[in-house]
């Protein structure tokens, strides 16, 4: 049987920067078979009415850590094992696309934990978003995230494999895809939350990376860069990466370089907000807290540059840092619109650039594409506030299937 379900939209956001009113989107299983006016359907074709909301693709997060819990320090959460680990990810994946969230990228979870979370959630066991999954990141020894920095031996808390030579790196990226990686993640400079490493030096050197992103082009695959100081984030650009993530120290030399090669840039601004709003008096540990400093302004910057510039920003929130919590991802957008962008734009680097970077026929309101759609009270192109509250959210539609209605 073919479900066939037409939606009446009030005002429609189509993910692409254009709004419309009073329109028609006819949903076949679990696609979008047509937008448009007066669309004619038989009588038993059931009808959804929202002509006095918005109708608009699913948020979709191109970087978080969906088995990582906001706690102040990761550390704590980890000891507690491997299923506690993937139960807490079941539960932040409900939670997730509660809030309207239909699409994520998971950029490091502990062993397989993502991987495993992805495949109940397509199997129907358990509620939650489309996963993009990097599997565990690559890392240098003693860079982002080895627990060789202090840490217990067992510890590995956004499930970070050390390598160190090309050869290494090529058979960990090797590995990750046999698991059923989507996309490989690696580490381009120290990191925040990382005791012991300096956000603003190298990580993986630029041939390191390189072996690793020609195994992942080799299976049509996507990479991505944690990468904060500018060293790091030029060796990940000319390695041939996907995507720079957190990008805090940016020069003009850089933002051509991913304006040149079509690098995409996920800023996550919320990373670093919760981090210094939170400070140490609530738990956050020192070095973080003062890495977290140091990297503002310049990121915030750096954000605004790329922007003017016209290079990619789709939306990653980095969920799963300290006081930074999943179901929260939208705070991200208005991050974004207080470090220059308009709503409209924000809402663009949530939808259909997210879905490009995680290579999802997905994002907008177009014919043919999957029927991936929320439906909000209130006009997130004049103010993106109203997406930051749950209860606003009246409908999240995943693949032509209603999964929440409020
Ligand atoms: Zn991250």
């Amino acid at each position: 049987m073919i479900v066939t379900l037409l939606i009446q939209a009030g005002r429609l956001i189509d993910g692409r920067g254009k709004i419309l009113r009073d329109v028609e989107i006819l949903v076949e299983e679990d696609r979008i078979k047509a937008v448009g006016s007066e669309i004619q359907v038989g009588d038993d074709v059931e009808r959804l009415d929202f002509s006095d909301q918005t109708v608009m693709p699913g948020l979709i997060d191109a970087h978080l850590h969906i088995t990582s819990t906001g706690d102040p320090d990761p550390l704590k959460r980890v000891q507690r094992g491997v299923p506690y680990t993937a139960l807490v990810g079941a539960a932040q994946a409900k939670r997730t696309l509660e809030a309207g969230v239909t699409a994520v990228r998971d950029a490091g979870a502990p062993f397989n934990t993502a991987l495993d979370l992805r495949r109940a959630i397509q199997e129907g066991l358990l509620p939650g978003p489309r996963m993009i999954v990097s599997g565990q990141g690559l890392s240098i020894t003693g860079g982002h995230g080895d627990p060789a920095n202090g840490w217990p031996r067992e510890v590995d808390f956004l499930g970070r494999r050390p390598v160190d030579s090309p050869d290494e790196a090529r058979r960990a990226a090797r590995q990750e895809l046999a698991y059923g990686a989507d996309c490989i993640k690696m580490s381009a400079t120290g990191g925040v939350m990382s005791m012991g490493t300096d956000h603003t030096v190298r990580g993986l050197t630029e041939e390191e990376m390189r072996a690793a992103i020609e195994e992942a082009e080799n299976r049509k695959k996507r990479t991505l860069a944690h990468a904060q100081g500018t060293e790091g984030i030029k060796n990940a650009i000319r390695a041939g990466i996907s995507s720079i993530e957190h990008g805090f120290w940016l020069d003009d030399e850089a933002i051509e370089m991913m304006r040149e090669n079509d690098v995409f840039l996920v800023p996550t601004l919320a990373a670093v907000y919760r981090i210094l709003e939170a400070g140490t008096d609530k738990g956050v540990p020192e070095h973080a807290v003062e890495k977290a400093r140091i990297g503002q302004q310049a990121h915030l910057e750096s954000f605004k540059k790329a922007l003017d510039a016209g290079v990619k920003i789709a939306m990653g929130t980095d969920a799963g840092t300290p006081f930074n919590l999943h179901g929260d991802n939208a705070f991200e957008l208005k991050l974004m619109v207080d470090a220059g962008m308009t709503p409209m734009q924000a809402i663009v680097a949530s939808t259909s650039l997210a879905a490009e970077i995680l290579d999802l026929e997905t994002g907008a309101i177009e014919e043919g594409l999957l029927a991936d759609l929320i439906v909000v009270d209130g006009d997130p192109s004049e103010d993106v506030d109203c997406l930051c509250n749950r209860d606003n959210i009246k409908l999240v539609m995943l693949g032509g299937e209603t999964k929440i209605r409020r």
